[in-house]
């Protein structure tokens, strides 16, 4: 059997551990539970070395390079990452278990536009305002902020190392990524393209490890601003080092964290198109999606015609190889994780007593088979059931009843998070009017789970603060404001 070489950080200075001085992880296949990879975790100190090298590499990058030659080189890394694609998609499925056609069509475009995107932003949104005040003038520039952080979540590693470096980097700033301690290999992949691209060594690096190299990060006094996507458990420890750590330096933090979004469909919507809607909120990349609208409800005159539809078009779904192009649901992430799962469909049958309409069952009964799940659809939910108030992160779709709009706007934002919502309805007014009530930081009308890199992205409440992607926001989020007082008079 060939050994599996452990992979490792890419930093700019490598410090010369052996593989015994550093903890070595092995990452388990999901399609069979064979081994996939070995990482070999960062040590702290090559954590305070990248951080050092990243320190001197932005002041480089911002001083010696326009943003019209950062602009250049991110372009470059766009071309570069789609050249990529192949490779980049094989990692990405085997590291996830999200299928092959979900990656190519979504993730991996979706990287390289993001990066194009704001390869050219800098020049239009960094050039300030200018005031005249009194006699004299003032004009406000927008400047990097420094050594930034990322760490990132395993459903959409890619997406997390693109959408948090290429605007950091591209306003002058150096980011270090820390990727999901499950999901290593493309977050590796771009240091890669970024260095082949021509960023300068130090401005991106890859830190490999669980959550003690996230916090090291996050309490470094170095680090101007972290930018974090995961649960809202490991959001709220982030705050709490942050805390701890505010004595040394004040820094930024945007969190983008779990959800249990609503999904409304209205009496008068196309109902096959809110049964699309629903499977799309729910089963896209095997129900781990952070946005999912798992809350669905669903008008009570529509409840039967509804169910019947998503059943029996439920029960058509591939479930197999992510690697095949026709699988349409692949395996769960982890052994582990698949368990958490089951140990929700469990409490919704047993303690909340829900009715378990279809699914919720494991493939095949062996490990070295996969971590495949059927699709799990409850039915008769009350808004007090913990499988409707908890995020499950996996294919669980909670349907509920209601009898009017307002009664539905309310029980929708009765919740602890507020990343996403959906609307099903063909009352233009109704779904612009509802849209506004609804608390929450995306809002789709007659679709789901839609990103694109121009709108801002996050959530309120538990689902965290700040925004990715977006134009003036990711302006804001990834500089600071320097204001600049001319007096033209004496004083
Ligand atoms: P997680 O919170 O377990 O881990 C996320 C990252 O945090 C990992 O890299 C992990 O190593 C690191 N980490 C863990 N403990 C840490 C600590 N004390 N200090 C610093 N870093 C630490 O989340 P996960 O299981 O990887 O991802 C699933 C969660 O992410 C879900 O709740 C999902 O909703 C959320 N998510 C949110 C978004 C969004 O945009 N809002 C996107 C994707 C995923």
């Amino acid at each position: 059997m060939s050994k599996v070489q452990a992979l490792t950080s890419h930093i700019k200075s490598k410090i010369s551990k052996s593989a015994s001085q550093s903890s070595c992880y092995s990452l388990y296949n999901a399609t069979n539970n064979k081994t996939r990879d070995k990482i070999q975790f960062a040590t702290p100190e090559d954590i305070q070395q990248a951080i050092q090298d990243a320190s001197s590499a932005q002041e480089r990058w911002h001083r010696d390079h326009t943003p019209t030659q950062r602009s250049e080189i991110l372009q470059k890394a766009s071309y570069i990452l789609t050249g990529r694609s192949d490779e980049i998609t094989a990692h990405e499925v085997k590291d996830t278990g999200r299928t092959i056609s979900e990656i190519k069509s979504y993730d991996v475009p979706a990287a390289s536009r993001c990066l194009s995107y704001y390869a050219n932003m800098p020049s239009i949104l960094s050039n300030g305002t200018y005031h005249d005040i009194d006699h004299s003038f003032a004009y406000v520039k927008r400047e990097p902020i420094g050594v930034t952080a990322g760490i990132g979540a395993w459903n959409y590693p890619l997406m997390n190392a693109v959408a948090k470096s290429a605007p950091s980097l591209s306003f002058g700033n150096s980011m270090l990524f820390k990727p999901s301690e499950l999901t290593p290999n493309s977050a590796l992949i771009l240091a890669d393209i970024y260095e082949e691209a021509g960023v300068p060594p130090g401005v991106f690096q890859v830190l490999l490890g669980d959550g003690s190299v996230g916090a090291e990060l996050v309490a470094s006094p170095s680090i101007g601003k972290v930018s974090f996507t995961g649960s809202v458990e490991t959001g709220k420890k982030l705050c709490q080092i942050k805390a701890a750590a505010e004595s040394n330096n004040f820094s930024k933090m945007t969190l983008e964290l779990g959800g249990k979004s609503p999904f409304i469909i209205m009496e008068d919507a196309d109902l096959d198109q809110a049964v699309t809607g629903a499977m799309q909120a729910n089963w896209y990349s095997n129900g781990q999606v952070c946005s999912n609208g798992t809350r669905v409800f669903v008008h009570e005159s529509l409840k039967d015609e509804f169910l019947e539809r998503l059943v029996e078009r439920t029960k058509l779904f591939k479930i197999g190889d992510p690697m095949q192009e026709d699988t349409e649901v692949g395996p769960m992430v982890s052994e582990n994780h698949m368990n958490d799962v089951l140990n929700y469909i469990e409490i919704g049958k047993n303690a909340d007593k829900a009715q378990l309409l279809y699914g919720g069952e494991r493939v095949f009964s062996s490990l070295e088979d996969g971590f495949y799940l059927t699709p799990a659809i409850f039915s008769n939910c009350t808004d007090d059931m913990k499988i409707v108030q908890e995020e499950v992160f996996g294919m669980l779709m909670s349907v509920l009843t209601f009898q009017d709009e307002d009664e539905v706007i309310r029980r929708a934002n009765a919740t602890q998070f507020g990343l996403a919502a959906g609307i099903f309805t063909n009352d233009i007014k109704r779904a612009h009017r509802m849209a506004n009530h609804l608390k929450a930081g995306n809002v789709w009308i007659n679709n789901y789970n839609l990103g694109p890199v121009e709108l801002p992205w996050g959530g309120c409440k538990h689902s965290g603060v700040g925004r990715e992607n977006g134009s003036y926001d990711a302006a804001f989020e990834w500089t600071m404001g320097k204001s600049v007082y001319v007096e033209m008079d004496d004083i």
